[in-house]
């Protein structure tokens, strides 16, 4: 048990099959504790695969007004004069947003991967059409053109051997960078994760004698981000066992995706010692 005193939440989420439904997409189910959350000015921190153009669309529909942690923990999006506590933006086009990269460029892990297209057998974001990718994840097309605007993370379709692969992962990590691999994609990227950038903005924004980090995700990816925090929330999934953090105070939640993580966020609000 935490003793979190009078410490206020400050929730940091994964987005697919978390917030969001992993088939549908829908964020409904998760609405009763976005509302609370709100209405207590307790900030509610997107931590995703997601880049910026797809968090910014769904920070608009869900009204959430704090930094956009994306790509992995590639970059956090801040909005122009933002304070915690601050609950309405207003204005979510990217320009009223600041870019803070924490990981590596894009155009340098394309520029690494140039020379392995011809050893190993994979197709990559950069050599796709909105339709393939639309094709290939089941987004919409506009969602699929957002999600090509990509600033720190390279997905790959991995058509190659696992043995490759090791290899493959070697290679670009002798070049300092990592390869994640997800449900549809590889992700290559640079040293960072969903955890550092929780530990980053913790350390910017959230003096800890005031404020208690609460995670929630459903996957491998969320490790980190699981384990940095004060509270882990494992969030039950149809397709995937729950990850295996490290938190000792970690809970699984009673029901599936963004109706479990309503219920395991509004089971943290009403202990009482919040
Ligand atoms: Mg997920």
């Amino acid at each position: 048990m935490v003793d979190s005193g009078l410490r206020k939440p400050v929730v940091f989420t994964d987005l697919d099959g978390t917030l969001l439904d992993h088939d549908s997409y829908s964020w409904v189910a998760a609405k009763p504790a976005l509302d609370e959350l709100k209405r207590i000015g307790s900030p509610c921190i997107f931590n995703s695969s997601k880049t910026l153009a797809e968090m910014l669309q769904l920070a608009r529909e869900t009204g959430v007004c704090a930094p956009l942690i994306c790509e992995n923990g590639g970059g956090v999006a801040i909005p122009a004069g933002w304070q915690p506590g601050d609950q309405d933006c207003g204005d979510y086009r990217p320009q009223n947003y600041r870019l803070h990269a924490l990981g590596a460029p894009r155009e340098r892990i394309l520029e690494q991967l140039e020379p392995l297209r011809g050893r190993y057998r994979f197709r990559s974001y950069c050599q796709m059409s909105a339709a393939e990718v639309a094709q290939r994840t089941g987004l919409a097309e506009p969602d699929a053109e957002n999600s090509m605007q990509r600033n720190f993370t390279e997905p790959c379709v991995w058509e190659d051997s696992d043995a490759a692969f090791d290899q493959f992962r070697q290679e670009l990590e002798n070049c300092d960078l990592l390869v994640q691999r997800g449900g549809r994609f590889a992700h290559v990227m640079g040293r960072s994760d969903k955890g550092g950038a929780l530990k980053w903005c913790m350390a910017r924004w959230f003096d800890e004698s005031n404020w208690l980090s609460v995670a929630a995700g459903d996957g491998e990816n969320d490790i980190a981000m699981l384990d940095a925090a004060d509270i882990a929330i494992l969030v039950r999934s149809q397709h995937l066992n729950p990850p295996h953090c490290a938190n000792p105070n970690s809970r699984l939640t009673d029901d599936y995706g963004p109706a479990g993580w309503s219920g395991a966020i509004l089971a943290e609000l009403n202990r009482g010692d919040l």
